[in-house]
């Protein structure tokens, strides 16, 4: 036995030191026996919240109200949570009454999945009351306790234990397929924003394809916004998201596999950021132009090298570039982007300033109109980015105007 969460050992010492229990649970002890990278090392202990504040010299409260204490100490942040159980989740979305509980065995019951509700303590012993270690071992999800009443006391679990399936490759236990299939409904209960978080991490996963078989196997994902009527899991199932490289180019292979292409209502129901909104618009608008067209400098200035890149690996996620071909279409990419004379607006050789000087008349929408028509020319090679020869194009654009018509 040994205790590998070193810099956590501190802590539990000092909680152990004033009288207290003090163990490692949840994720780090999975992760652990698992052989994954831990990322956060939550402590549970018998200490109350006002004694963790008053045991360590620097900590924040972040969840005080629920038992957590955030605990800094060489620069990392440790979680330090009271014992509790939760009952009554009226609201779906936190539990109307945490009480906090004098032992770790009833801490450890109201956690979700038998894989979650291992802790160790100081020594290194695992305490597994759930059979955890054994569903680590068959690399399987199951529920603590009844999967009927832990779904109805929070809905999310359901969206958790898939994500949890696609993060660790893990199966999900027959058991909890059928109370998902019984429950999907009380998904929409849920805020957008944690069935969000799940999905971004679910479609991240190493297993996301056996995750999206278990969404539709359950039917949860018929009860996801706009998802109601997804029905094309062949396409967003062949998808070899693998190949993708961020959340937005995993949105947009799912989003082109069910056959949205309206992401603006998407991420409206979603509440996505803006940003996000229009970097999954742009990718997927740039797909269905590459599907007919090639690259040339022009469609790789306007997309911007790194959608056009985004673009390539979604072509290669849905088989239509095969994957030994993606370093050379990266590479001509690249290469146009370089070709092109201009990566932004801001490289006109001709600013504003000139086009007033130019025409003597005041500064109005005509002048976006020739910035954007002067753009178009430059990168498609049709004048230099150069005063002079600007000025020249400049003269000639102005005729045409005054033309009547
Ligand atoms: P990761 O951080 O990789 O998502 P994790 O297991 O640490 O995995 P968290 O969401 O950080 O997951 O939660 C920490 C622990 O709290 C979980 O391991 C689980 O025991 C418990 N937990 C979290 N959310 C729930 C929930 N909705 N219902 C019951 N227990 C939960
Ligand atoms: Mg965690």
């Amino acid at each position: 036995l040994r205790f590998p969460f070193k810099n956590a050992a501190w802590i539990i010492d000092q909680l152990i030191g004033h009288g207290f229990e003090a163990y490692v649970v949840g994720g780090a002890v999975r992760d652990y026996l698992i052989d994954r990278p831990i990322h956060d090392v939550d402590i549970a202990t018998s200490a109350r919240p006002n004694d963790v504040v008053c045991l360590f010299k620097r900590t924040v409260p972040v969840g005080i109200n629920h038992g957590t204490v955030a605990v800094l100490h060489h620069g990392r942040t440790y979680e330090v949570t009271t014992f509790r159980s939760e009952s009554g989740y009226e609201d779906f979305r936190h539990p109307n009454h945490v009480s906090f509980v004098s032992s770790l065995d009833q801490d450890l019951m109201r956690r979700d999945f038998t894989i979650n509700a291992l802790a160790m303590d100081r020594a290194g012993k695992i305490i597994d009351l759930f059979g955890g270690q054994e569903d680590i071992r068959r690399q399987q999800i199951r529920m603590v306790g009844r999967p009927d009443e832990r779904i109805t006391e929070d809905p999310l679990r359901m969206m958790r234990g898939i994500r949890f399936a696609s993060e660790l490759e893990f199966s999900l236990g027959h058991a909890e397929q059928n109370a998902f299939l019984r429950k999907a409904s009380l998904l929409k209960k849920i805020s957008i924003e944690r069935i969000d978080q799940e999905m971004v991490r679910l479609l991240a996963g190493q297993g996301v394809q056996q995750a999206i078989h278990l969404l539709y196997k359950t039917k949860c994902i018929f009860m996801l916004p706009l998802l109601d009527h997804a029905d094309a899991l062949n396409e967003t199932a062949a998808i070899q998201y693998r190949i993708l490289q961020s959340d937005e180019e995993r949105w947009a292979a799912f989003l082109s596999g069910c056959r949205i292409m309206k992401v603006s209502t998407f991420a409206k129901h979603w509440k996505w950021s803006n940003e996000r909104s229009r970097n999954v618009a742009k990718i997927m608008h740039w797909t269905r132009f590459r599907m007919k067209t090639d690259w040339d400098v022009a469609s790789v200035y306007f997309a911007g090298c790194s959608i056009a890149m985004a673009v390539n690996r979604l072509l290669v996620s849905v088989g239509l570039i095969k994957e030994a071909a993606l370093p050379d279409a990266q590479q001509e990419v690249h290469q146009l982007w370089e070709n092109c004379p201009i990566h932004s607006r801001r490289d006109l050789a001709a600013t504003g300033h000139d086009f007033i000087a130019w025409s003597n008349e005041k500064p109005g929408p005509w002048m976006t109109s020739v910035i954007s028509e002067l753009e178009k020319q430059i990168v498609n090679g049709r004048i230099e980015n150069e005063k002079e020869a600007i000025h020249v194009w400049f003269k000639r654009w102005q005729d045409n105007r005054k033309q009547p018509y």
